[in-house]
């Protein structure tokens, strides 16, 4: 939802709602972990009201073991934090897993995927950042693909079950070679909310 028109987030609900997105993933930014700042928990509150899709909520924060109850506790269905951000990524799974939600862990580009292999087998998603966290409307890291491989390596040889979501850059273009190289979940912000018909271009990304 970083992409949408936030003085109509009403209507972007009753679009979300009425299309076949399964999730809406809902980007936070606190202006120290990323140097963006987009939104906190009462626009959370009020977008939960109005969306009966589930709430992806990536944060981009630090310190976010402070904050994991405050996430649950205005709506988010998955809330998703950076291994890089927090001090004990474990103590940070345990207390969202604790809350009765679903997990997610990321890391940005710059970060080796090796350092989810510990946690790939207790959480629910790993998303790995397409483009840097920080800002919408990036262009792709074509790198990206070689990540998505070693993710699924990991996976494969922990025999985990978590689902692989990809966040920046993505389009009708590379969405399909994305999903031919085991991305489960898209993230697309600027492709949808800048289309002419958001919901047709929903569909069109699920059927590339
Ligand atoms: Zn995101």
């Amino acid at each position: 939802m970083l992409a949408a028109d936030f003085a109509n987030l009403q209507d972007m609900c009753e679009m979300i709602n009425h299309s076949e997105a399964e999730w809406l993933h809902v980007d936070v930014m606190d202006g120290v972990f990323v140097p963006n700042i987009s939104f906190g928990f009462p626009v959370i509150e009020a977008v939960k009201k109005h969306c009966n899709k589930m709430l992806d909520v990536h944060i981009m924060i630090v310190n976010p073991e402070k904050y994991v109850a405050r996430f649950a506790k205005v709506g988010a269905g998955m809330l998703t934090f950076h291994y890089e951000a927090a001090e004990n990524p474990q103590q940070v799974i345990d207390q969202i897993r604790a809350e009765g939600i679903k997990v997610g862990i990321t890391i940005n580009p710059d970060v080796p995927v090796s350092v989810l292999e510990p946690y790939v087998n207790q959480v629910d998603m790993v998303l790995l950042m397409t483009v840097f966290a920080g800002y919408g409307g990036q262009k792709f890291i074509e790198e990206s693909y070689n990540r998505i491989d070693e993710l699924r390596e990991i996976i494969k040889r922990n025999n985990a079950h978590c689902l692989i979501e990809v966040d920046g850059g993505v389009t009708l273009e590379n969405a399909p070679k994305l999903f031919k190289h085991g991305v489960n979940v898209l993230v697309a912000g600027s492709t949808v909310f800048k289309a002419s018909d958001a919901g047709k271009m929903i569909l069109d990304l699920l059927n590339t």
